[in-house]
């Protein structure tokens, strides 16, 4: 007679209780058990979004948040860089401040100008030469030929942004 062992009784009864006790074995430890959880949490969630009903004027919404909020971003600089709070520095003889502006989506220097030294009021250029300024308020003039001179300032405010050298206060 030949034996089939798929129709063995005994044999059937045994793997059936290894089997089932393996399983409780398995499923008892604790990291297979999350594992098998988030497995099922996950095919749960793909089933949902899946079957999902997408309608059209949400995605068009959707797409015009992420436009939108890119355009702002890039037109106001919504998310400002490190260097945003450096708007102030002794230079040679004065102290210059200015402010940052985001113009052709790059930033640039903006509204710099030096302060007295004396009674802290913005100085304005004598004339036509940039370089001589003067006080509106206590006339302290700063005459020289080329040290404060704004053009000046803005390229060594642009040079400490590439030698990461500056600092600011928050
Ligand atoms: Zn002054």
């Amino acid at each position: 007679m030949k034996w089939k062992w798929k129709r063995d009784p005994w044999l059937i009864a045994i793997f059936g209780i290894i089997g089932t006790k393996a399983f409780d074995y398995f499923t008892g430890i604790p990291i297979i058990k999350y594992i098998a959880e988030g497995l099922s949490f996950l095919l749960k969630w793909l089933l949902v979004f899946l079957t999902f009903n997408i309608q059209i004027w949400w995605l068009l919404i959707a797409i015009g948040i992420i436009l939108g909020g890119k355009y702002l971003i890039y037109k106001y600089g919504i998310f400002k860089p490190e260097f945003y709070h450096y708007r102030s520095d002794k230079f040679f003889v004065l102290q210059w401040e200015w402010s940052w502006k985001k113009i052709d989506g790059k930033w640039q220097v903006y509204n710099l100008h030096a302060k007295c030294p004396k009674c802290n009021t913005r100085l304005v250029p004598i004339e036509n030469k940039l370089s001589d300024l003067i006080c509106s308020r206590c006339a302290y003039s700063n005459v020289n030929d080329y040290e404060d001179e704004p053009r000046r300032i803005s390229n060594l405010i642009y040079d400490n942004l590439t030698r990461k050298n500056y600092t600011f206060e928050q």
